[in-house]
């Protein structure tokens, strides 16, 4: 089997999976073995490399929501759990602690030892993805486990490059700076992802030296658990991972306001986004790198290729059931081509399969809870009552599970609320444009500033709209192109600081010159 890069063409050795490793997935009883001896195994809280029960008692009920059926319960960690879990990473933290003693290649090695864990188990972890957030296996599999894997890998790669610098100042002294980690380090993530941000949060922090308490979605805690036995069989220290399922307001508001965790990594609502950067502020002025959302615009000029731009149009929306702070939820398009791009862009949309997300040739699973699921329902009815036309979709599908239609809407104005807010949803917006100089403000006029996209065969237009795009990532003739080298995170209320790539060191360090004396003056 060959791993599938971005952009890659893959369909047979997908075909390969589905009649090898895949046809086991038909009997129920296997699943039913594979899901709960993992549960069994991790459904506690993770702290100082041992298992808990709650300081509470209290558990977290954990579904699936294709079925919208209880997969098992999971212990809540809350305040206590937290402080309890800081007190592990600080004791992990500690100068002559393993952990602080250990050369900066062996840091490296334990990645690169826990991506070879995860290869090992990455059809168990692409399945319990797939059962606890709706994601479709395929894309679990291929997508959000490569993608893990490769950047533990990379971060792997850079523990011990991390260099500081010698400065040139007067004769008399010597100054050189280190680059230490920060400390222990609090990591919120959300759902939909969860894996693939459980490792985007762990990984830089650890190559750098950094101590971490994560919490995972209160959705979404199993894979992450799964992640915690791994950590400890890779042989990393006791309590430099610790992992707290929990509730936001009650584990994720001890995080953000605890007085001994030196920085807040946050992935989520830009609602709570303002809350973390909030108690950091009443807290200890932790330092705070925050990924949040995006109304991401994506134009498509009349000069691209068309059945192209529509195919990356559709999938850069509906990946993952539009639920992506990346989806390309304003696609503008260019007058001239504006109506046979919504022809072809309803037919893309009408020919998704939706089932259940671990059945072959389905391509679109549930929406992960019921909250969610109303809050897409409810913009879709706000889009039909100000004036869009609903071209297809527009309903919840099925008897069962949280799944909604595809859905597409022409004739969508900037002032409308699908064309502003973040729907998280399966549901694309196209809205048609005359010029450049008109599509370059219309797609700056949001708070947003996380993605966009281009589509066109001048170089001149992809180079002027490229520049004068306010967004963390832009891509031009692509959608949704990533890699673990290349930096992400997003302009003005998409967040703060940057994940992946080099960028992400800087966000797990802390600059210290040290200057000295030099008592000896060179003749
Ligand atoms: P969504 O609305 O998509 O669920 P959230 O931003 O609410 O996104 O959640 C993302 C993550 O933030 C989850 O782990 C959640 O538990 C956590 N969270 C929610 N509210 C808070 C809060 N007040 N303080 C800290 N973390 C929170």
């Amino acid at each position: 089997m060959r791993i599938v890069g971005v952009g890659e063409e893959d369909t047979e050795d997908r075909e390969e999976i589905y009649v090898g490793e895949l046809s086991l997935f038909q009997s129920d009883l296997f699943l039913c073995v594979l899901f709960f001896s993992n549960c069994l195994l991790v459904s506690q809280l993770f702290i100082n490399n041992e298992w808990h029960e709650s300081c509470s008692g209290r558990k977290i009920p954990v579904y699936n929501p294709a079925t919208e059926e209880m997969l098992c319960e999971v212990e809540e960690a809350d305040a206590e759990d937290v402080d309890k879990a800081v007190r592990s990473a600080r004791a992990a933290f500690q100068m002559g602690s393993p952990w602080r003693s250990m050369d900066a290649s062996d840091r490296g090695h334990l990645l690169n030892r826990l991506a070879e864990l995860v290869e090992r188990d990455r059809l168990l972890l692409a399945t319990l993805e797939a059962m606890n957030s709706g994601k479709v296996f395929l894309m679990a599999y291929f997508v959000d486990l490569m993608a893990t894997i490769k950047t533990l890998r990379y971060y792997g790669g850079w523990a011990d490059k991390i260099h500081g610098k010698t400065i040139p100042v007067d004769g008399e002294y010597f100054t050189y700076t280190r680059h230490e980690p920060i400390g222990v380090c609090g990591q919120i993530i959300p759902w939909n992802f969860p894996i693939m941000m459980f490792v985007w949060k762990i990984a830089p922090a650890l190559c750098c030296g950094n101590t971490v308490v994560i919490k995972p979605a209160e959705q979404t805690p199993l894979s992450a658990l799964h992640m915690a036995a791994l950590i400890k069989e890779a042989g990393f220290p006791p309590g430099v991972v610790n992992v707290v399922p929990g509730y936001g307001q009650t584990a994720g508001s001890a995080i953000s306001h605890h007085m001994d965790i030196d920085k807040v990594a946050f992935t989520g609502s830009t609602a709570v986004g303002k809350l973390i950067q909030k108690a950091a502020g009443d807290s200890n002025l932790k330092r705070v790198t925050l990924e949040l959302g995006g109304k991401n615009p994506n134009i498509v000029f009349a000069d691209c290729d068309l059945e192209y731009a529509v195919e990356q149009a559709h999938s850069g929306l509906f990946f993952n059931q539009g639920q992506c702070c990346l989806a390309g939820s304003r696609v503008f398009v260019e007058r001239p081509i504006y109506e046979e791009f919504v022809i072809r862009s309803v037919e893309r949309a009408r020919s998704k399969v939706l089932g259940n997300p671990l059945l072959p040739g389905v391509d679109q699973g549930p929406q992960i809870d019921q909250k969610q699921f109303d809050k897409i329902m409810e913009l879709i009815e706000s889009g039909k009552r100000e004036g869009a036309t609903l071209e297809c979709g527009g309903s919840a599908w099925g008897q069962q599970g949280l799944f909604i239609q595809p859905t597409v809407f022409s004739n969508v104005t900037d002032d409308m609320r699908i064309a502003k807010e973040e729907i998280f949803g399966p549901v694309q917006q196209i809205m048609c444009f005359r010029s450049i100089h008109e599509v370059i403000q219309r797609a700056n006029s949001t708070h947003y500033g996380l993605a966009a996209g281009v589509f066109t065969n001048n170089i001149d237009k992809a180079l002027t709209v490229s520049s004068a795009l306010q967004a963390g990532m832009v891509w031009v003739n692509c959608y949704n192109a990533m890699s673990a080298q290349c930096p992400f995170g997003g302009f003005k209320m998409s967040g703060n600081g940057r994940e992946l790539g080099e960028y992400a060191l800087r966000e797990y360090t802390e600059v210290k010159a040290v200057t000295i004396k030099i008592s000896q003056k060179n003749s």
